[in-house]
This record gives structure tokens, C-alpha cells and sequence, in this order.
């Protein structure tokens, strides 16, 4: 047998491959950066230079959260439970305006990077601007990330005129490709009410060109869709349909108001969906039709949004509110079973991102990103249904350890990328002058 770098024994290992297979004793090898074996049998392991016992627990993909803005980290709980207009024209935009530089750009991505790492997620499909900072901090802190640069139709963060921001994204898409590591560029077009027509057709042209991953918020509010009425005589779905925007490379964000014939638009230009519900829940956007969406053939991943809006980037929590919520839309408990929703923030959430057949399942030849969770919980025993167990009962203080790419990133609960009590002295500097420039009292 070959030789490998990592062995892990003792694993109920859920695959989350087509047949969501689970090896009830399994074993994982990585030999670099890639699964070389993953066997029910512990007579066929490989050699390997380290072994991590898991000791009977869960070991699963590392989780892809399909729609964050990892800088906004650093506007986590500055204001709640505000009106929408209050919220963004108040606070998040001026806040914004005043300290979002490249050092806080790196200082927020960081931050975000420990939480997720910490919470088992090993993928984040980001949006923000300042993206080449965002992406050297993500591969700084070993996680893999795919990286919008935003586009808008105002003055943004290193963007001072918006005319230019589709060449800037174009720029920082050139940067990083062909792709290197665990960067992933992408190119982030706010939403269809933020951006002309022209600037959207033109970014979707350059991120055609090059071959990556178009994204854009669609339809998460009611507003939006009756504005979108008023303006274009069409829905936003329709709308960006027309434009040419919707495509196997388009990923949407959030598409709460959509009617049945926007779902089979969306359906029939293979175009994929990010589905955030403590986002929609926490601003009272609304419910996505999610169930309608997979049932249509439609890939729908699971994500967070920003820790402004969420404020947590945890996705075994966005796992637990989506089998739940729908279940109750619905009033009916057998809508999205806890493998439907697995899939969402695993295998379906990195074919989402643009990372089909790269993370998301393991099987030899993905990369090796995956999550051993701690199996002396007892909220994880008895173990009838791993699938099950995850979405109803895990929580990310169970990950226990997490590899990216072949590497340990996560060792025994601690992150070994990330100097994480340095980081939050930084964060907690920046949050104070944010709080003296909106004029909040200390002590608070
Ligand atoms: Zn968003």
C-alpha cells in the first residue's frame, strides 16, 4: 500500500458523496493536499508519517459557506435590530466609508477565517471590496476562499470611481489566476438595483472572459421585486435573465421573492442559489422558496451572509434554521431531510461556489478538507443517524479538528494558522474607534 501523510482512523465517515455513503469504522488518508483513500477497512491503510485517532467519532467535508462578506466581521453587533434603510444608510455605510482600508480589510477577513475555521467551515465564498487584501488573508489563515471583488454603482473601498470597478475586478480576478492554492478569484456585482445594466452586463463579460464565478444578491426583499415591477415591467429574476446574466457560472444570493416562473427560469439557465436564513430571518427579508428551488433541479447552498447581518458565520447553525424553517413554511416535517440540507452546505454548496469535483465530498482525489468532530460530546451519542445527528443535534463546539488542503488548521479545538489573541487585541482597537466615530458611549 502506498504511503500517505495523514491517516484517520477510527471515523464514522460521512462521505457526503452521491449515495451519501457512511463507512461506519472508516479511515481517511490525505498524501499532500488531496484524499488518497477513504476505506471501510482497516487492513488496507496506507502507511502514514501522522495518524489522528478519531476515537469513533464524525468526520465529515469541511462546510462551504456559499455567501459571506468576511470583513464585515468587524461590524458584528454595531447595530440590530434597526429598520433596513437605518441599519445600511446610519451605520454600515458611513462606518465603512471612514475605516474600511486595506489593514482593516485583512484585520476583519482574519478574524472571520478563525471563526469559520474554528466552526469546521472550510470554504467561504466571499464578496467585498479590497478583495486582493481579503484573499491574501484568507490563504494567510489556510482557508479556502473564493473571492468576489464588488462592483456598485457608488464610490466604494479602493474604488473611488465606480466606472472603473469593473476593471478593477477584472484586475484582481487577473492576480490570482490561473488559480493558485486555495484562492478562487470571483467577480461580486451588488445587486440588480445597485448596478446598471450596462456595468452588470459588463462584469458578467469579464467574468465569462476569465472563465470565474459571477455573483449577485437577488430578490431579498419585497421592495426590491416591486421596484424591479415598477422600473422593468419584469422581476428581478427576469430581469437579470434578460440582461444574459443567468448561467452555470452565476451564483444568486438569497432569491426570496421569486415566483414559480422565476424558479424555472433560474432552473433552466443552470444558474445556482445561496440560500441564508439567519440573514432573512434576523432582517425580516422573508422565507426562500428553497424546497420549490432543489425540487426544480435547482443547486441551492447554504450560507451566512455577513456577521453584520447574521452574526454568527456558523454553518452547522444555518444547517439547524434551514431544516426547521421550511419544515414549518410548510407545516409538514418531512420537507428537506437532514441529508438534503447536508448536501447544501456541502457537496451541492461547492458545486455552487465553482468548486464541483474540488471539496465538498470525501472521495480519493477531492481535497483534503474535512472536519473530525469531538466524539466524546454527549450531545453526539447515540449515533443512529450521522446525517441526522449533524443537522439536529451538532454544534460547531463540537469540531474538534479541521484540515484545508492536507493541512491541520484546527488541532484539538486550536486554531495553528492564526495568532488569535494578538488578532482580537487589533479587533478590539479598531471596534473602539468605531464606536467613538458613531458616537457610541464605551461601557455599553
Ligand atoms: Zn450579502
Amino acid at each position: 500500500m502506498a504511503e500517505a501523510d495523514l491517516l484517520i482512523t477510527n471515523a464514522i465517515v460521512v462521505t457526503m458523496d452521491r449515495n451519501h455513503t457512511i463507512l461506519r469504522r472508516g479511515c481517511v488518508a490525505t498524501t499532500g493536499s488531496v484524499i488518497s483513500t477513504v476505506t471501510p477497512s482497516p487492513a488496507l491503510l496506507p502507511e502514514a508519517s501522522a495518524i489522528i485517532d478519531a476515537r469513533g467519532g464524525i468526520v465529515m467535508p469541511g462546510l462551504i459557506n456559499g455567501h459571506t462578506h468576511t470583513p464585515m466581521a468587524l461590524f458584528r453587533g454595531v447595530a440590530d435590530d434597526l429598520p433596513l434603510d437605518q441599519w445600511l444608510n446610519k451605520v454600515i455605510f458611513p462606518a465603512e466609508a471612514r475605516f474600511i482600508a486595506a489593514a482593516t480589510v485583512r484585520a476583519g477577513t482574519l478574524l472571520s477565517c478563525a471563526e469559520m475555521l474554528l466552526a469546521g467551515v472550510t470554504t467561504a465564498c466571499d464578496g467585498y471590496f479590497l478583495a486582493h487584501e481579503a484573499a491574501r488573508a484568507a490563504a494567510e489563515a489556510g482557508m479556502r476562499a473564493v473571492v468576489g471583488q464588488g462592483v456598485i454603482d457608488f464610490p466604494a473601498p479602493g474604488v473611488p470611481d465606480p466606472d472603473q470597478g469593473v476593471a478593477e475586478a477584472a484586475r484582481f480576478a487577473a492576480r490570482w489566476l490561473p488559480r493558485q492554492g486555495l484562492i478562487s478569484p470571483s467577480i461580486f456585482c451588488h445587486s440588480p438595483y445597485t448596478c446598471s445594466a450596462a456595468k452588470l452586463k459588463a462584469a458578467k463579460r469579464a467574468a465569462s472572459e476569465k472563465g470565474i464565478l459571477f455573483q449577485t444578491h437577488l430578490a431579498e426583499t419585497m421592495e426590491e421585486r416591486e421596484r424591479c415591477l415598477a422600473e422593468h415591467g419584469i422581476s428581478p429574476a427576469a430581469y437579470l435573465d434578460r440582461l444574459g446574466i443567468l448561467d452555470r457560472d452565476t451564483l444568486l444570493h438569497h432569491c426570496i421573492w421569486i415566483d414559480p416562473e422565476d424558479i424555472d427560469r433560474i432552473a433552466a439557465s443552470g444558474a445556482a442559489v445561496c440560500h441564508d436564513p439567519g440573514s432573512n430571518l434576523k432582517l425580516a427579508a422573508g422565507i426562500a422558496p428553497v424546497p420549490d428551488m432543489i425540487a426544480a433541479g435547482i443547486r441551492v447552498a447554504l450560507g451566512t451572509d455577513s456577521s453584520a447581518s447574521n452574526n454568527r458565520l456558523d454553518l452547522f447553525r444555518e444547517m439547524n434554521l434551514t431544516a426547521k424553517l421550511h419544515k414549518v413554511a410548510h407545516r409538514d416535517p418531512t420537507v428537506l431531510a437532514a441529508e438534503t440540507v447536508l448536501a447544501m452546505a456541502t457537496r451541492t454548496g461547492a458545486d455552487a461556489v465553482g468548486l464541483d469535483g474540488i471539496t465538498g465530498v470525501l472521495a480519493p482525489g477531492y481535497q483534503a478538507d474535512l472536519v473530525v468532530l469531538d466524539a466524546s460530546a454527549p450531545n453526539l451519542h447515540p449515533v443512529y443517524s450521522p446525517h441526522s445527528n449533524l443537522v439536529y443535534a451538532a454544534g460547531s463546539d463540537n469540531v474538534r479538528h479541521v484540515l484545508v488542503a492536507g493541512k491541520v488548521v484546527v488541532r484539538d479545538k486550536k486554531l495553528t494558522t492564526i495568532d488569535l489573541d494578538a488578532l482580537l487585541k487589533e479587533i478590539d482597537t479598531i471596534a473602539t474607534e468605531i464606536r467613538s466615530f458613531l458616537g457610541q458611549p464605551h461601557g455599553n
